[in-house]
């Protein structure tokens, strides 16, 4: 069976499932601040992040969150569809690698942890599924033993900015042995960054020395 294109049903190129014409209209990453990779008009500091730091040194994106991207991501979530993870990952794989200038400064790349409940209701994590085509790419170790979701959470999506904060606080438990390490976090969106930053500042606190996080997509603000 030849690959069908998972947006208009055509052919898909390579045997992915994924059209020429559709993989050309995927939204890349343009311009974007350094720290959260929200869309810019030049590359540079988004006024947010010049008056919070962030916990993690910086966030890329393989493209932004629009169409026909975003309905692949939804669909990933809602029911999960381990395939839809494959694509999208070779395809954040593309996006990432070409965007990238090596040797990065990362000894090992973290998935953001879901938690066991969801776990078993979704079948797998998506920001696992996303990062293992990214390491392969870029030969980097992933490791998923030494971070967990301690909290089930309600989903960020569902809430409004101010509440999103107060609702991840606390929910993610690590090792020791993130002590020391470069880490990459991998997740599929970024909206207003919370969840990641949450993450970040875990990781820190546990003494990882620097924290970079790699995402499918950007929500631009
Ligand atoms: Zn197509
Ligand atoms: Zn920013």
């Amino acid at each position: 069976m030849p690959a069908q294109c998972e947006l208009c049903g055509g052919l898909g190129q390579e045997g992915r499932n994924v059209c020429v014409a559709c993989r050309n209209d995927m939204p890349a990453l343009g311009p974007a601040c350094r720290q959260c990779a929200v869309p810019l008009p030049a590359a540079g500091l988004c006024g947010i992040c010049q008056r919070h730091p962030r916990p993690f040194v910086a966030a890329t994106a393989a493209f932004l969150y629009q169409p026909p991207l975003d309905s692949l991501i939804q669909r990933l979530k809602f029911p999960g569809d381990l395939r839809l993870a494959r694509l999208l990952g070779e395809l954040m794989a593309e996006g990432l690698c070409a965007q990238f200038v090596t040797p990065l400064d990362v000894d090992v790349m973290l998935p953001v942890p879901l938690h066991a409940a969801r776990l078993r209701e979704r079948g797998f994590n998506q920001a696992l599924e996303l990062a293992r085509p990214l390491a392969r790419c870029l030969n980097l170790p992933l490791d998923t033993r030494c971070a967990e979701r301690v909290r089930a959470t309600v989903p960020q999506s569902g809430l409004p900015a101010k509440l999103r904060r107060r609702n991840i606080k606390g929910a993610f438990r690590v090792t020791a042995a993130v002590a020391g390490r470069r880490i990459a976090v991998v997740d599929d969106v970024m909206t207003t960054g919370h969840t990641v930053s949450e993450f970040a500042a875990t990781l820190r606190r546990a003494g990882a020395v620097s924290v970079t996080v790699w995402l499918c997509a950007r929500v631009p603000r």
